[in-house]
């Protein structure tokens, strides 16, 4: 489990277990391990440590994930880590 924790009960991550093929892209992106893969099926086991930075589901296959992809500098420095460039949020610094 992340110890580090968003607001409990207000993440919009849905994960639609009827489409998901088990590939595991998600639990490999997710950098808070809020996914574990089993028997070709994903499950979310550790929601409230979604900081919804939209990884997980920018990753799947066959949309099989949906969040309400944040906005911000905790959402760029991930995006930055994932493409390997420069992380950028358009806020100029100021937070
Ligand atoms: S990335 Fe999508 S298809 Fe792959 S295990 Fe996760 S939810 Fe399932
Ligand atoms: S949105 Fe980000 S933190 Fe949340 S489950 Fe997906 S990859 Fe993990």
């Amino acid at each position: 489990m992340s110890p580090l924790r968003y607001l409990e009960n207000v993440v919009t991550l849905e994960l639609d277990k009827e489409i998901c093929i088990g590939c595991g892209m998600c639990a490999v992106v997710c950098p808070h391990g809020v996914f574990a893969v089993e028997e070709r099926q994903a499950r979310i086991i550790d929601r409230d440590a979604c900081i919804e930075c939209g990884a997980c589901a920018g990753n799947c296959p066959v949309t099989a994930l949906k969040v309400k992809a944040g906005v911000g500098c905790a959402s760029a420095i991930i995006q930055g880590w994932l493409t390997g460039k420069e992380p950028n949020c358009d806020c100029g610094g100021s937070c």
